[in-house]
């Protein structure tokens, strides 16, 4: 056991707590049932990649699951797979490509934990077309504070099942997950980039592509405003077909070997600060114009809107390649929120969104467009048949509690618009906000769950005491 500081990935939630490191799934479920047995508030961690507090809090036994990376069974006949807790995107993907398969659903960071996505229900660039990752898993074995171990599917213990994924690891720990992976007919994917001049060309031309593209996602310039507000560039992917790539079993193999690319490699090379702090000023304001106005300049110029090839991991984790990126964000770090909003609304909603932002003086430095689909299968999701916008706001020491009732606002007008917010990215929603957003049964369901696999409340994390606790509370009564 050691004592540490663990942040959340945007680095403004910190806590300090004792992290066991268990190197074997037998020794998670036992340290989860003896701190139960000892009355001991245990936090579940994996790849630290939620934003803010959903896995980290302050004082309580982090039992990290991130050394408990083997791949337990693979069948390339069927795409069945079956994995420990810690496997990461990237290495779930490394051991399946070069059999033809690839993860159905993947966040935009490869090192994120099957236990992560799991228990955050991700989504991907493809989720108005391929449904979350929950939709993917076959079955999972769930140690819980009892020290009971539950393997759940659709058929067995099905409660539990559409509850623990998306539970946020508030339910039990997840040992093992079987899961559905996806053809893959080739290592490498056409991509293109178009611009949109508003955010009504922007949200058109996602509706256009839907019916053709793979994965989809907008970069929203979060500086133009009046009738350029949200204007943006739209990337579309689309998987080849096995007569499209006649070099399909070398691409296969090569996809992950190759990436990321060797300039890119020199550049992680560099000693660590040297990139972000190069890149700090791009997190002020007039750097965050700067930024928005060269991104777009490129993504709009003659020439630009053409596809090319490229590989899986170039075309799912851009963000990856630049090392330390989040550091740039130094000192106060960065806040995401990330609001889910349905279709007919998504205009409207964005629109006060991005206004409210900017007359606030707080233009995010980041916005990012996705097309989602509801997933009401499970017990908390956040997902509904629309659009998700995510804006990134950079966290200045001086201007934090004004940038604090800001997101109190933004998070307002996203239930006012009858939508939703996303426990992974979420740090700034409040119990009442929670409770707008869930429906009272599915709350009341959570709840009698909770009472119930884990009646002492071991198993807790900074979201829990912020917002999900106090949410539930009404409704066990
Ligand atoms: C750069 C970046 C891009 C991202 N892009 C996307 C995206 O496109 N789509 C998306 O949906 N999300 C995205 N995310 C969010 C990320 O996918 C989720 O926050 C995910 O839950 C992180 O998983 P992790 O392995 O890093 O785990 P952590 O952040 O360590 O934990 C996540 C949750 O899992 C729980 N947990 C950990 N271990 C276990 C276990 N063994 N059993 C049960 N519960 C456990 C924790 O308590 C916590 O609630 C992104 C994050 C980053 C940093």
């Amino acid at each position: 056991m050691t004592e540490r500081e663990l942040t959340g990935w945007g680095l403004r939630n910190v806590a300090h707590a004792p992290v066991v490191t268990p190197q074997s799934v037998d020794a998670l479920a036992q340290a989860l049932a003896q701190a139960a047995g000892e009355r001991q508030t245990v936090c579940l961690r994996a790849g630290g990649g939620s934003y803010g507090d959903a896995a980290l809090l302050d004082g309580a036994l982090t039992l990290d699951s991130s050394a408990l990376d083997q791949i337990l069974a693979w069948d390339a006949t069927t795409g069945v797979v079956t994995v420990a807790p810690g496997v990461t995107v990237e290495r779930l993907w490394r051991r399946i490509l070069p059999d033809g398969w690839r993860p159905a659903v993947v966040p935009g960071r490869s090192a994120v934990t099957m236990a992560g996505a799991a228990a955050a229900n991700i989504h991907g660039k493809n989720n108005w077309r391929t449904g979350c990752f929950g939709d993917h898993v076959i079955s999972f074995e769930l140690a819980l504070p009892s020290g009971e171990r539950i393997t759940c599917s659709r058929a067995s213990h099905p409660d539990l099942f559409a509850a623990a994924i998306g539970g946020m690891g508030l339910l039990g720990a997840f040992t093992s997950l079987t899961m559905q992976t996806a053809r893959a007919a080739s290592g490498l994917v056409a991509e293109r980039q178009t611009a949109h001049g508003s955010l009504a060309a922007l949200l058109a031309a996602f509706e256009a592509a839907k019916g053709s593209a793979t994965d989809l996602v907008g970069w929203v310039d979060t500086s133009a405003r009046g009738a350029a507000l949200g204007r943006g560039l739209l990337g579309e992917t689309r998987e080849l077909a096995a007569d499209e790539d006649p070099h399909a079993a070398e691409t296969l193999r090569s996809a992950w070997e190759r990436w990321p690319s060797l300039p890119v490699r020199l550049l992680r090379a560099l000693p660590t600060p040297v990139i972000p702090t190069l890149a700090r000023p791009l997190t002020h304001p007039a750097g965050v114009w700067l930024a928005n106005r060269a991104q777009w300049e490129r993504g709009s110029r003659a020439g630009a809107g053409h596809w090319r090839r490229i590989s899986y991991p170039a075309a799912n984790f851009p963000l990856d390649v630049i090392p330390n990126w989040r550091d740039t964000y130094r000192p106060g770090g960065l806040i995401q929120q990330q609001a889910f909003i349905p279709a007919a609304q998504a205009q409207a909603a964005f629109t006060q969104l991005l206004t409210r932002a900017q007359a606030a003086g707080h233009t995010p430095s980041l916005g990012v467009l996705k097309a989602q689909r509801a997933a009401d299968d499970f017990t908390l999701s956040y997902l509904v048949d629309g659009y998700s916008l995510a804006l990134d706001f950079p966290v200045l020491r001086r201007s934090e509690a004004d940038l604090l009732k800001l997101l109190h606002t933004l998070n307002d007008i996203t239930l006012d618009f009858g939508g939703r917010l996303y426990f992974a990215k979420d740090s700034t929603a409040t119990a009442e906000q929670v409770a707008r957003m869930l429906a009272p049964a599915n709350l009341a369901q959570f709840a009698a769950l909770k009472a119930r696999v884990d009646p002492h409340e071991t198993l807790q994390s900074g979201l829990y005491r912020r917002a999900l606790r106090p949410a539930l509370r009404p409704a066990i009564r």
